[in-house]
């Protein structure tokens, strides 16, 4: 598995039909495709603001009131306002709160299913996004991992699941202010798409996430982060898993093209220069694969002098996974051991409250777990 970052990709191409997709376009190319269509650049930012402001989230142009009628019909001829078909939204809640998790399950134009789950917590909703169809990065503990890599997803695919997030649940869970790419996927294997989308995401006259609270996760592909890292603000979660080489081999395979000094010296490097910056450490605990005390001595070494946190998760087991999760009363003295070491350490212990175990960990489209 040396290549699997240089797998070939198959883009779905930036028109469907002969109509152009608008949410592939960032604002500036959306203002040059309007003005090479003869309209002003403030008719393309009124459009921009249908597409992505507040209430509105235009997903036709039937949706576009106010604007002119010409440019409408224009519109409506030339360019596709949608790019992903809801399929599903699948509901899960307790007692307590209202809704707890929401998977929103949409259909791609050739057919493939991607999901998006949206988490709800007050004063800090989360959308996770997927960013492929399945993922090439074969994590062994990982869900999505065993599909292998179908294709990328495009800006607009992107784009769109933040989109539909807050058409279908603001008005039910309030403003979704947190976007994790910790769906389906290796986001930086598809590095290109990513960052316009994410860019996209951070648009003040649009969507207007801030870029601390978008955050990109990844398996470890060092050449694509260190490009995230000059080329976006946005947040950074790298997901550890293990404290040797030996184990990082075996559960995540991409440590065998850039290991674990490679990895963290890297961040280190980059993190010097990028003011207030931290990094998240994800590391998902295995029962008797990384979660002994020595595990936490090395952990402790490995994430000196880089500015970061450390989340701990808990496993969430899949059918067929060899992997057991932690017990809690292990977890609670692992991190007790990195706290003490003068670590920044966050700890949830339980399951589906407001945590991703991982990139790719969601489970298996249209399966959603009763809360524990
Ligand atoms: Fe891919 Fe993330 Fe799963 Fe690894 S954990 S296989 S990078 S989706």
């Amino acid at each position: 598995s040396s290549s699997v970052s240089d797998l070939p990709l198959k883009n779905s191409s930036e028109k469907t039909g002969s109509k152009v997709i608008l949410k592939n376009m960032n604002y500036c190319e959306l203002e040059k495709w309007v003005q090479s269509h003869g309209y002003r650049p403030g008719q393309a930012l009124m459009l921009w603001k249908r597409l992505y402001g507040n209430n509105l989230w235009a997903l036709c142009s039937d949706e576009l009131e106010g604007l002119n009628k010409d440019f409408r019909k224009m519109l409506g001829e030339l360019a596709a306002f949608k790019a992903l078909s809801l399929k599903d939204v699948l509901t899960a809640s307790d007692g307590t709160r209202k809704v707890w998790r929401s998977q929103i399950l949409f259909k791609l134009e050739d057919g493939s299913v991607i999901e998006t789950v949206v988490i709800p917590k007050s004063g800090r909703n989360t959308v996770c996004v997927s960013s492929q169809v399945g993922c090439g990065m074969n994590c062994q503990f990982c869900f999505t991992g065993r599909m292998g890599l179908m294709r990328n997803l495009t800006v607009a695919e992107i784009v769109e699941q933040a989109v539909f997030a807050r058409r279908l649940l603001s008005s039910e869970i309030g403003s979704i202010t947190n976007v994790v790419f910790m769906g389906m996927g290796e986001p930086l294997h598809n590095i290109d798409n990513v960052l316009k989308a994410a860019s996209i995401m951070v648009d003040v006259q649009g969507l207007q996430f801030s870029p601390n609270k978008v955050t990109v996760s990844t398996s470890g592909l060092v050449p694509q982060l260190r490009r995230f890292l000059h080329e976006s603000n946005c947040a950074l979660a790298v997901s550890l898993n293990a404290t040797t080489d030996e184990v990082r081999n075996w559960i995540m395979p991409i440590n065998r093209k850039y290991n674990l000094a490679l990895l963290l010296g890297t961040l280190r490097e980059e993190l010097r220069t990028k003011h207030k910056y931290k990094v998240l450490f994800e590391y998902v605990m295995l029962a008797g694969v990384n979660d002994s005390m020595d595990d936490a001595k090395r952990l402790v070494d490995l994430v000196q002098d880089i500015p970061c946190k450390v989340n701990l998760l808990t496993f969430n087991p899949h059918k067929g996974s060899p992997f057991k999760p932690t017990s809690e009363k292990k977890m609670i003295e692992f991190r007790n051991a990195l706290a003490e070491a003068g670590c920044v350490v966050l700890l949830r212990p339980s399951r589906g409250d407001d945590q991703m175990a991982a990139c790719g960990q969601l489970g298996k489209p249209g399966e959603i777990e009763a809360p524990r």
